[in-house]
């Protein structure tokens, strides 16, 4: 097949926040390399699993970098096709930058036919500390299309109109590209009594032409990382105007330490520790970046 995009090389892993001009309607464009290709590396699955991980980690980000605070946003995706599940998360600084890390759990006992994500359900968690209580929220996955899940996630959640692309694609040399953008509808929540149908008539309108417009975005301008966010942006809606907003970063990381892990295998008596140690060691391999974790037996059970 051959590739939908330039590689340029170039990391650009941000996401930036716009508003389309004198208009109700807001958005947020990211897109994602260098951790997506530091995770994907760990992987020997076919490309489609691997653009799945790819979509659900650009959603992630652009999720993610929505929250106000400092904390963790999780999104938890189990289906009954070839990806039995997948989690990633966004581990945000409260300043809408964050960590990205995400992994996939392949069923080795699906056809190889069947598709990669099919029924099931997409979680999303978010947790931010003392700040605010822990959210919670499920919908069905839509046909295993991530793009509509989120749509379905917005209108239950929010009851607010959101339009969400996402694509993820590999490069002519093998570099991953995952990028989202999303439009939302602010008017519903904010309009005020005093609104005249006139005013109402013209938002319906610029919705639809927004609507219309992101429809058009094409894959390779997404994914393109010699076209940047803000170039993508002007593109789509250069006749109304775009406000800008600053970028927040997306890096790559893990939030796993031995320290974690010790209060794990605190939990455990002595004898399920034996149980699980292989010649006086227990291995605990971390599944977001495969780190071998090892522990002296002797020195846990005293
Ligand atoms: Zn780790």
């Amino acid at each position: 097949m051959t590739s939908l995009f330039k590689d340029s090389c170039h990391f650009n892993d941000s996401c930036l926040t716009f508003q389309i001009e004198a208009q109700d309607i807001k958005g947020r464009i990211v897109r994602l390399n260098k951790p997506l290709n530091e995770i994907l590396a760990h992987y020997t699955c076919s490309d489609d699993i691997k653009r799945a991980l790819g979509k659900a980690m650009a959603l992630t980000a652009l999720l993610g970098s929505m929250m106000k605070f400092d904390g963790i946003f999780t999104m938890q995706i189990k289906s009954d096709g070839r990806i039995k599940s997948m989690i990633s998360d966004f581990a945000a600084n409260g300043n809408g930058s964050g960590v990205i890390r995400g992994y996939i759990n392949i069923a080795d006992d699906v056809a190889k036919g069947r598709p990669v994500l099919g029924n099931g359900q997409l979680m999303i968690t978010m947790d931010q500390g003392q700040h605010m209580a822990r959210y919670q929220g499920v919908v069905e996955l839509q046909n295993g299309d991530l793009k509509d899940s989120a749509e379905e996630y917005f209108q239950t959640s929010e009851q607010l109109p959101t339009h969400v692309m996402i694509s993820c694609d590999k490069s002519a040399n093998g570099h991953w590209s995952a990028a989202a953008i999303m439009i939302q509808h602010l008017a519903q929540n904010t309009q005020s009594e005093m609104a005249s149908p006139h005013d109402d008539e013209k938002q319906k309108d610029d919705w639809n032409t927004a609507t219309i417009l992101l429809s058009t975005v094409k894959p390779e301008e997404l994914l393109d990382s010699a076209l940047s966010l803000q170039d993508v942006l002007m593109r789509l809606f250069h006749e109304s105007g775009v406000r800008l907003f600053s970028a927040t970063q997306v890096m790559s990381g893990c939030r796993c330490s031995e320290d974690k892990l010790r209060d794990v295998l605190a939990s455990f008596n002595t004898q399920e520790l034996r149980d699980i140690a292989e010649d006086g060691v227990i291995s605990m391999t971390c599944e977001f970046c495969k780190t071998d974790h090892k522990f002296d037996l002797k020195k846990l059970i005293n």
